[in-house]
């Protein structure tokens, strides 16, 4: 591939190279009807992912007190934020329509979007393991994976992955209550509190030199040479993808709760911080699903490290890096530097996403500043890329204006993607 003349035939990728952010709308989108046509996978494997999430209920609710209130189910709140939408509109742009807060920043367990996909995953590997080992039925109580002769049995199995931090935090977490041994191959940019904290939790941390794409093809390769040990592959992942994917039909019902029921005319946006694709990807595949067209998608990426916007822009996905138009990589969002997208998550949504768009890592403190001192929601610097399409506010509105939309009709939902443990660690 010739990036430079991609570089100076494609404006989107020149401008993404000269660090400019910006916000690209895709050419590629399609009626969602004809774009769910495009991937063999539907709305049952959602279903799948649901059903599974709700046998281990009970053992959640047993493992993780936290979970209690919610019958063991894995969900963060998501709040109205008036005070946060009167500061941007008057600090940055206005926009039209009414701000949400998604919570995953606060998720039980992890306090990140990762307790989603991360926590599912592992959940998944182990009902897989114990059902062919035929100690384990569909129809149990799945409490009964809490017994210690359970947690005897998983501690001959292994599960690693590769991690810039918070992934690792949330499958760390979840196999130690299972009871496999964890090997956690983190990157570069992977914070110090990050690395204590699993290293506290019994999980082996192996640090590596290189970014985030050399940790997983790393670990990827030492786990293949143990026939027990299981790799939770982040840039090609259907079990991450699938837990993310859930979080669709129960932001249905919390919208329903607060009143707000979406269509034609009453649109939904989401703004989802972006790394390798996986926690937005399988958000979108849901979110589509479930409101179908009514929803309009976008990617929040940092402009050293787009890799998604340059896979879906080019439709290259992991055949184009950062490195290759001359971006670092570098950034302080942690949970988003990644250099090369997941090519399983852009052939999926290759024609369901709506758009994406770059920020600096300069606009990230004052975003998370603001929503602190607006409604005092601490966030960590990744999940304030959800607030940063209000630094492209005139692009926004005049997208709003080309699809007919009534501005005022729209409920805008930034996914905060992580924070908890941060506020409390860092
Ligand atoms: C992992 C992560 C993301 C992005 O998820 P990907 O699956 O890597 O795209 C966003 N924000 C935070 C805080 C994360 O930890």
């Amino acid at each position: 591939m010739d990036f430079k003349e991609l570089i100076n035939t494609n404006a989107t990728i020149k401008k993404a190279s000269q660090k400019t952010p910006l916000f690209w709308f895709s050419d590629k989108l399609l009626p969602f009807s004809e774009a769910a046509k495009t991937t063999s996978f539907s709305n049952d494997d959602i279903c799948d992912a649901e059903r599974r999430l709700l046998r281990f209920a009970p053992f959640v609710a047993a493992a993780f007190g936290e979970t209690k209130a919610q019958n063991g189910l894995i969900e963060s709140e998501l709040r109205r934020i008036e005070n946060a939408q009167k500061s941007l509109d008057s600090k940055y742009k206005k926009i039209e329509g009414k701000l949400f807060i998604k919570m995953d920043s606060h998720l039980p367990i992890a306090g990140s979007v990762k307790a989603r996909g991360g926590i599912y995953a592992v959940l998944k590997h182990a009902e897989t393991l114990a059902i062919s080992c035929g100690i384990l039925k569909e129809q149990d109580n799945y409490e009964i994976l809490a017994s210690p002769k359970m947690k005897e049995f998983f501690g001959n199995y292994s599960i690693s992955v590769g991690s810039t931090g918070n992934l690792g935090i949330s499958i760390g977490i979840a196999s130690a209550v299972i009871g496999f041994k964890v090997v956690v191959h983190m990157s570069n940019d992977a914070k110090q509190w990050k690395k204590d904290l699993l290293r506290k939790m019994g999980v082996i941390v192996v640090e590596h030199k290189g970014n985030f794409s050399d940790a997983v093809a790393i670990g990827r390769e030492q786990s293949l040479l143990d026939p027990n040990s299981f790799f939770v592959d982040d840039e090609n992942s259907p079990d991450l993808f699938f837990g993310y994917s859930v979080a669709a039909n129960r932001l249905n019902a919390q919208l329903k709760e607060q009143n707000i029921h979406i269509s034609a005319t009453n649109p939904l946006f989401v703004y989802l911080p972006c790394g390798v694709g996986g926690a937005p990807g399988g958000i979108t595949f849901g979110l589509k699903h479930t409101f179908g067209d009514n929803v309009h998608c976008f990617f929040a990426e940092p402009t050293e490290s787009p890799c998604m916007l340059l896979g879906m822009a080019t439709s290259l996905h992991d055949k184009i890096s950062v490195f290759d138009i001359g971006l670092s990589g570098k950034t302080i969002a942690d949970g988003l530097a990644v250099s090369s997208p997941s090519a399983f998550v852009g052939k999926i949504i290759n024609n369901m996403l709506n758009g994406a768009l770059t920020f600096k890592d300069s606009d990230l403190a004052p975003l998370k500043a603001l929503l602190f001192e607006s409604e005092n929601i601490f966030i960590e610097p990744s999940a304030a890329a959800a607030f940063a399409h209000y630094l492209l506010a005139d692009e926004l509105n005049n997208y709003i204006h080309t699809k007919n939309i009534i501005p005022q009709n729209i409920t805008h939902i930034a996914w905060a993607t992580g924070g908890m443990l941060a506020q409390k660690y860092e």
